[in-house]
This record gives C-alpha cells, structure tokens and sequence, in this order.
C-alpha cells in the first residue's frame, strides 16, 4: 500500500467559484492583483486537514497580503444556504459544490465564467501519491498526462498537437466536439449515447478510449496499485466507469502483456461529490517551486 494514486481530474472541478466576489481580486490595469480576503466554503468533513493547511498557506504565501478562510459547511441545506447568503453582502467567493447544486446557480448567473483559463476547468492531470505524500517530480509538472498523444491523427488539442487524452477525454474539449448547448455536456453526450445518437456514441467512445490511454501510461510508468478516476465525471458513476473498464478490457483481450497488469482492476472511482480531485488541482497549481511533496492525508 506505499504505492497510490490519487485523482484524475476529468471534465471539470467540484469547486466553483462565485461571480461578483465579496472581495475583490481583480488585478487592475493588469498589474498585480489587490490584496483580497478570499473565502472559501469546503463541504462535508472529508478534506485532509493537511490539505486545507497547505491550501491557506500556499495561497497567502503566493498573494502577499491576501488571506485564504475555509469554512466548513453540510451537504443538507447548503443550496438554501448559499442562496440565503448570496442576496446578501456575506456571500463566499469560492464554494464546492457537486452538479446536483451546480445546476440551481448557473442559470442565475451567480458563478463566475471561469472559460478564460479553460486549463484549470477542463484540464485532465494525475497526482501521484506515494505513502501518503503527493509526488510531484522534480520541477513540479509530473503527472500532466493529458498532452500525452496517443494518437497523432487525433483530434487536434488546444495545446497544438493532434491526438492528445485530453483532446479525446478532457471536458472542454468533449463540450466543443458535442457542440450542443447544455449546462453538462459530458452527462448529454452519455445520455445521447444511451439512446443511440451517433455523434454522442463516438464521443463516448473517444472517450473511453482517451482515460484508458491514461491508465495505461500511468501504470506502465509507475505500477501504482489504484487509479482513481475523479472530478465533475465521477457524478456520473458506473456509466462512465463501465465504458472505461470495457476498453480496458478489450486491449487486455488482445495482448497478454497487458492482461497481465490487471488495469481494469486498478481502476476506481471517486465519490460522487468529493472535492479530493478539484482539491488536488489547486495544490497542484498553486505550488510549482517549493516542495517535491506535500502532506496528504
Ligand atoms: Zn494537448
């Protein structure tokens, strides 16, 4: 059990973050940002201690002068709650929130379009944790694995090259493929698979084919034991699960050496609603510089 890994972060984060901030920090003129008093509302017990610490302390390390406040909140009432406290001026400027809350505040108007910096939104990343510790190589970029092609006459990425797993896989890029309106377009794009539409089945399949690749790459470079699959994608449970583990299985049925990683074994998924995945991304983005690891609980 030394050897884990945590969260691929697919189709977008658990935490978003609230249009017209208590706070301001808004950089002005372009130049640095004003100091902000940033808060944040973390639902339910289930972050590490050692991650909300790290969280606080990288944050106000990196915005001299700005402070970072968690507030812990339940999943019952926190709607009414949220509501409640945006028609006043105590609102919080950043909230997790699973897409059973989303849905009640997009159409309002209430988050904050975030498309500017579509990495962080649909960005799909591998944190590596090694007995307890986040991993995080020498210069801070291991487990980017979503520019990894594995497929050069793939779908072109963002980033400039063809075939990358976040071109076939990364919620962005799925939304702008699918091309439909709707406020979670990977669930429309498994619902129009499910009821037999073309496009959403070869988007579907896409992929499938794109988190398997990630997988393969990630435990032929590293053995770890799990990989777990997480983000606003794990809201949508065993579909998405089922049509992972069956590409797996179809390439293991055809190579023994693959069969013989057990790949389709290591795979799990997160919770519904756990914020481990969008949690793991701000570390990762907040820190490139001072620590190889990083306390994990
Ligand atoms: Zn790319």
């Amino acid at each position: 059990m030394n050897k884990k890994l945590g969260a691929i972060a697919l189709l977008g984060a658990s935490a978003v973050v609230l249009a017209g901030c208590s706070t301001g920090s808004t950089a002005t003129d372009g130049g640095t940002p004003e100091p902000a008093e940033l808060r944040v509302w973390l639902v339910g017990t289930d972050t590490p201690q050692d991650a909300r610490d790290y969280l606080v302390k990288t944050f106000e390390d990196e915005n001299p002068g700005s402070t970072l406040t968690i507030e812990e909140q339940q999943w019952t009432g926190l709607v009414d709650k949220l509501t409640t406290s945006l028609s006043s001026s105590d609102s919080p400027d950043v909230v997790e929130m699973g897409n059973t809350q989303a849905a009640a505040f997009t159409s309002s108007g209430a988050l904050l379009d975030l498309s500017d910096i579509e990495d962080a939104r649909t960005g799909i990343a591998a944190g590596f944790v090694n007995a307890g510790r986040l991993w995080r190589g020498a210069y801070g970029t291991a487990g980017e694995v979503g520019h990894i092609c594995v497929d050069p006459r793939g779908p072109l990425c963002k980033c400039g090259q063809r075939g990358c797993i976040e071109a076939f896989s990364g919620g962005g890029a799925l939304a702008e493929r699918w091309g439909r309106p709707g406020a979670l377009p990977g669930r429309d794009v498994f619902d129009g698979a499910d009821a037999g539409d073309p496009v959403a089945l070869a988007l579907r399949d896409g992929f499938a084919f794109g988190v398997a690749a990630a997988v393969r790459v990630i435990v032929l470079s590293t053995d770890v034991e799990s990989v777990v699959l997480g983000g606003g994608v794990s809201a949508l449970g065993d579909r998405m699960l089922s049509c992972v583990v069956t590409e797996l299985e179809a390439r293991a049925a055809a190579s023994p050496f693959l069969r013989s990683l057990h790949l389709a074994d290591r795979v799990e998924l997160l919770p519904p609603g756990s914020p481990a995945a969008a949690l793991g991304a701000a570390l990762l983005g907040a820190d490139t510089h001072e620590q190889e690891t990083v306390p994990h609980g």
